[in-house]
């Protein structure tokens, strides 16, 4: 206990909820305990300054041993394994840390338990039995669904654990879910991520946190462990505003770049070579260069599916609407994405929406 407190001091000590009555009541169920290999991590040695002053309530902080080394949750839950929440999960066992998976689909647990980690039949018994329970689902439905549905994670949650949900969705089920958990006394965090399944598999996410403040300081050595940055963001809804409005830029630049690269083949110029100067200049953006030549070559090996990027794009749009912001570029990608799903890219990475652009026969 005396760690946790240390860690939370480290990490906003003029926090109101520090010390809070919950947050004591949280400290009480969990025990320190150490990743035994955390000392070879490499983001080890980056500073732990925050990005933002916390006047404006925005915290940021490169994650770093500080927190890391100090303590963390006894027993950590993790609903949901695809993609993403597969190599967190790991990433999480590999650290050391007691972990309990639950997945829909039973088999993709299966390399988790081969790890150590230990399995429960259902999101309830998950979090019954564990501290900290994340969730990595899909879209709003399996979010509320996961948390709040029959033998969901809200049924076994109760004082003294804490739910942290880093899927992607729209700040309205957030609040709900967070309604769902707080109302049995637990804690809730949102908490969605940026990067993909190479940051994911190197623990090198940034998380956009947002909720309960006791929480966020009691998981940073989590968070720690499976990204490279966190950003704590106020009341639950900003972590998932963040995550769409970054999501909508992205799935525009993606469009756009499709455009480029098929206009650039039209005129006569290699496509490679577009992506070679776009990578050398002012435009430049490791997604570009990450994911330009496999679309040169007509191949999506599927990091973000496509299906996820259009979902992001409309809870974007629903977010631009309900505050009457004018977003026509995104608008416009949406549907570029429609039409792709509408050919059955949906399980393709996001980068086949090019072939939405390409003339079909
Ligand atoms: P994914 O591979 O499609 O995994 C989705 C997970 O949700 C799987 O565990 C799936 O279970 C589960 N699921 C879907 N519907 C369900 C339901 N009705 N009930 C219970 N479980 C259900 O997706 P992902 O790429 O890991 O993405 C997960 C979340 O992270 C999404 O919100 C996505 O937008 C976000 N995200 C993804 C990336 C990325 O690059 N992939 C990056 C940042 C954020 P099954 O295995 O049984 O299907």
């Amino acid at each position: 206990m005396t760690l946790l407190l240390k860690n939370s001091f480290y990490s906003h000590s003029h926090s109101p909820h520090f010390l809070s009555s919950t947050a004591m009541a949280m400290c009480s169920s969990f025990c320190p305990q150490i990743p035994y290999h955390l000392k070879e991590k490499p983001y080890f040695s980056f500073p732990s300054k925050p990005l933002f002053s916390p006047a404006f309530k925005v915290f940021s902080s490169l994650a770093s041993s500080v927190s890391a080394k100090d303590a963390l949750p006894a027993r950590i839950g993790f609903l949901g394994l695809g993609i993403m929440g597969s190599p967190m999960a790991q990433n999480l066992v590999k650290a050391g840390c007691d972990v309990t998976v639950w997945n829909r689909t039973k088999s993709k647990c299966d390399p988790l338990i081969s790890l150590g980690a230990q399995y429960m039949p259902s999101p309830e018994e998950v979090a019954a039995s564990c501290d900290v329970t994340f969730a990595m689902l899909a879209d709003p439905e399996s979010a509320i669904d996961v948390a709040c549905g029959k033998n969901g994670a809200a049924y076994g949650i109760g004082p003294g654990k804490g739910y942290v949900d880093v899927s992607t969705v729209d700040g309205d089920t957030s609040k709900m879910i967070s309604a769902h958990i707080k109302d049995t006394g637990a804690l809730f965090l949102e908490a969605p991520v940026s990067g993909s399944k190479k940051p994911a598999e190197d623990g090198q996410l940034i998380f956009l946190t947002a909720g309960d403040k006791s929480l966020y300081d009691t998981v940073v050595p989590l968070l720690d462990i499976m990204g490279k940055s966190r950003f704590y963001l106020g009341d639950v809804g900003k972590g998932a505003a963040m995550k769409l409005v970054v999501n909508m830029i992205m799935g525009s630049m993606m469009a756009s770049f499709s455009e480029g690269i098929l206009l650039s083949e039209k005129v006569g110029l290699d496509p490679n070579v577009l992506v070679e100067v776009v990578s050398q200049g002012a435009i430049s953006a490791p997604m570009y260069s990450l994911k330009g030549p496999s679309m040169t070559k007509s191949l999506y090996p599927t990091a973000f599916p496509l299906k996820h990027q259009q979902k992001d794009l409309r809870l974007a749009l629903g977010l631009a609407e309900s505050v009457s912001q004018s977003t026509p570029l995104a608008a416009a990608a949406n549907e570029l994405y429609k039409v792709a799903k509408s050919h059955g890219l949906s399980d393709q990475d996001f980068s086949a929406v090019i072939e939405a652009l390409k003339a079909k026969k």
